[in-house]
């Protein structure tokens, strides 16, 4: 292990007990959405010891910070989110939510009290920097497209000499061994969209329906049809998931309803596949429809992007994580997860990766430990330090000339 990683890696945990302090304050008050003023204050709270020049988001409780390095040089960003779920916590933790009905059950809190850690460590190695590292701490990760508003209001040129030219984020994960770094090039997480069908159909006697027009059996024949077009449409080697998770219509057994709703969820890999997948959604929904003479409207509720890592990046990403932690704790995963991340639009304008910090509490197994978003789940606070040196690490990388 190279003598400058396992300073860095010795700094961190020197540090860790703040890094803790801050991780638990922040769980014990979850704020959910774009405006999340507490937590807010209590980023600025911690930047406001360093040498880094802060602004906040117009829009919403957004957080930018810029550590100027001792020479001029690219500009480097770092993300952590900041914002929690609407789940009650039933961990039993003694800094477990204050919040009723709300908690840190993706792990957030961790992320900003890492990249809080990495900027205490950067800080004090300005002068290894030919550059600037801009902290990105972004409010509405969980659907709200938080990411999406601070590039609006110019994140990518808050240097405005120099464009940040590259990117990373870390998030917590209990699919994985504690203090693992896990992350793969090309399409590391789905995009996620959302979509409802109508289908107007006309109410009437249910002992009548050659009188009605019955939009029951046409919305069970879409959700058939759409099965049917998923396995016999889309390439196995460029999948698509479609989930019909709602499906309503109708009040009592003797009543024909004048509509049927469908409300589903299209996971791809590829923004190709998306919109095909999203077209083919609305037009098999609308065409079954039509065979039995009634309508269906398609609307469409745009969610995430793919997130897509940069090969080079992701390889770079599982070298210095072995270089910092050992090989055994640096994996290349060799499928996406089909869940879906916001930080897919800083990815779509700069360069960069996006890996996940195992966190799985020791005494439980990876496989079947309660996970991201559980209200049970529980991140293991030893793996901080690594996820803290490995942020700080990649800056310097990157800065490094
Ligand atoms: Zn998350």
């Amino acid at each position: 292990m190279p003598a400058d990683a396992t300073a860095l890696l010795a700094a961190a945990r020197a540090d860790a007990d703040r890094t803790v302090d801050l991780r638990r304050r922040l769980h014990r008050r979850p704020e959910v959405g774009l405006h999340l003023p507490e937590t807010q204050a209590a980023v600025l709270e911690a930047f406001a010891d360093l040498p880094v020049e802060v602004t906040t988001g117009r829009s919403t409780s957004s957080v930018v910070g810029v550590l100027r390095g001792a020479r001029p040089g690219p500009t480097y960003l770092l993300r952590g989110d900041m914002d929690a779920l609407p789940v009650q916590e039933d961990t039993g933790l003694d800094f477990a939510s204050e919040v009723p009905g709300v908690m840190h059950a993706c792990g957030h809190d961790t992320h900003v009290a890492m990249l809080l850690g990495a900027a205490r460590l950067l800080a004090e190695r300005r002068d290894a920097l030919a550059g600037q590292v801009v902290f990105m701490v972004q409010p509405g990760e969980e659907g709200f497209h938080g990411a999406r508003h601070m590039l609006d209001e110019g994140l990518v040129d808050v240097v405005p000499e120099a464009p940040v030219s590259g990117a990373f984020a870390l998030h917590v994960s209990t699919m994985w061994r504690s203090g693992t770094v896990n992350v793969r090039g090309g399409a590391m997480m789905a995009s996620a969209d959302q979509w409802t069908l109508v289908v107007h159909g006309r109410g009437g006697h249910a002992s009548t329906p050659h009188l009605a027009a019955d939009p029951v059996p046409v919305a069970a024949e879409i959700v058939l049809a759409l099965q049917s077009m998923v396995t016999r449409r889309v390439d196995v080697f460029d999948p698509a998931v479609v989930t019909v998770g709602r499906l309503e219509a109708g009040t009592t057994d003797n009543i024909i309803p004048a509509t049927a709703l469908l409300h589903g969820t299209i996971r791809t890999l590829s923004p190709e596949r998306r919109a095909d997948v999203l077209a083919a959604v609305q037009r098999v929904g609308e065409h079954v429809a039509r065979a039995h003479d009634m309508t269906a409207e398609f609307v469409r509720i745009e969610g995430y992007p793919v997130t897509v890592n940069d090969a080079g990046v992701a390889a770079q990403v599982t070298a210095t994580a072995s270089a910092l932690l050992g090989e055994d704790r640096s994996s290349v995963m060799p499928v996406p997860l089909m869940g879906a991340e916001d930080f897919s639009y800083v990815l779509e304008q700069v360069p960069g990766a996006m890996a996940f910090l195992g966190a799985c509490p020791p005494e439980l197994d990876p496989e079947t430990a309660p996970g991201n978003h559980s209200n049970l789940v529980r991140f293991d606070e030893d793996a901080l330090p690594a996820g803290v040196a490995l942020y700080a690490q990649m800056a310097l990388q990157a800065l490094g000339g």
